[in-house]
């Protein structure tokens, strides 16, 4: 049996080199930006609000020593809000570029610890497809990683099926992550964006990728869930009634309950039943420890809360914990 070190896949990161784009361009942009008195920048797109982005988003170190107090080995790094949707052709490819080259430098420092998950301007489909060949032979990169809808768009819309077909013949898997969610104004008490909105978005994202025939079309495309799955698991016996009793959804080549085990789940659900839940109905090879580092609703334990879970056997928790993204982010 090999054993490895525990990997994070879901690891916010804010090169300063991206940050200082947005401090740049944001402002002429829609952005409410300023820099939070010893805290670092903040900024504001539309309902999303981000930051301040300390040192732990940024500095290298800083998040080195986090790994270590959390016995994690590998953070898969990614983006966060607002990605790069926001501008427009050159600039959104010149910020995609940016950050995608600011992961292979992270990457270069700590070639052991530090790998990427590259962003893309997907609201630029052919942009994003040079940009999917260009970081693919970035050293370090693993994946990609889009959001959950792009300016409005869901994620079944022709016009991303070429950007699909690249990232499939990459052979590298494809990350999502919500970032503008469904019914904002309905969420914005409470923390509700955050709470309800994004394992929503993760489940409508989940829905047009097998509803749309993306995963038909595309079937050696990986795609990994954040936030195990959001609603997307938990609903999938009511998608699969629709996909019974309704002539519209019989296009796709198999039930709803298959199509769950095309997709990878990551821990971040902070309930061992739901946990349980992923490994029972979707399997302990689907399943991948995440943190959601460094946001405040992030994990501060994520090898603990797999290691010390009551119902899961070792085996399951090696998979999780490392096992499983040694493979699939080919490391
Ligand atoms: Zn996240």
């Amino acid at each position: 049996m090999t054993h490895y070190a525990p990997i994070d896949v879901h690891a916010h990161y804010f090169p300063q080199s991206f940050l200082d784009l947005i401090a740049k361009h944001g402002p002429s942009h829609g952005f409410e930006y300023k820099v939070v008195d010893g805290k670092g920048p903040q900024f504001k797109h539309g309902h999303l609000l981000t930051g301040p982005v300390g040192p732990k988003f940024v500095d290298l170190d800083a998040r080195l020593e986090a790994m270590d107090e959390q016995g994690v080995g590998v953070h898969a790094l990614s983006l966060s809000q607002p990605m790069v949707y926001w501008a427009d052709g050159d600039l959104a490819q010149g910020i995609s570029e940016t950050y995608n080259d600011a992961l292979a430098q992270a990457h270069g420092r700590h070639p052991k610890r530090l790998v990427g998950l590259a962003t893309l301007p997907m609201h630029e489909p052919a942009l994003a497809v040079k940009e999917v060949e260009r970081a693919a032979r970035l050293p370090g990169m693993r994946g990609f990683y889009i959001a959950t809808q792009i300016r409005g768009k869901d994620l079944s819309d022709a016009s991303f099926l070429p950007v699909y077909e690249r990232i499939e013949s990459s052979g590298l898997p494809l990350f999502l992550h919500p970032v503008e969610v469904i019914g904002h104004q309905r969420l914005a008490a409470y923390y509700l964006t955050n709470l309800l909105g994004n394992p929503f978005e993760s489940a409508i994202a989940a829905a047009h990728l097998v509803f749309g025939g993306v995963l038909d079309r595309f079937p050696k495309l990986v795609v990994c869930l954040p936030h195990a799955g959001g609603a997307f698991p938990w609903l999938v016996g009511r998608l699969n009634r629709g996909w019974e009793k309704r002539a519209d959804l019989k296009h796709v080549r198999h039930s709803p309950l298959e199509y769950l085990r095309r997709f990878y789940y990551d821990t971040v659900g902070y309930s061992d039943h739901v946990l349980e839940y992923l490994v029972k109905v979707i399997g302990a090879d689907r399943v991948l420890m995440g943190s959601d580092y460094c946001f405040p609703i992030a994990y501060e334990q994520p090898v603990k809360i797999v290691a010390d879970h009551p119902g899961l056997d070792a085996e399951a928790k090696r998979k999780i914990v490392e096992a499983n993204a040694y493979r699939l982010l080919k490391l």
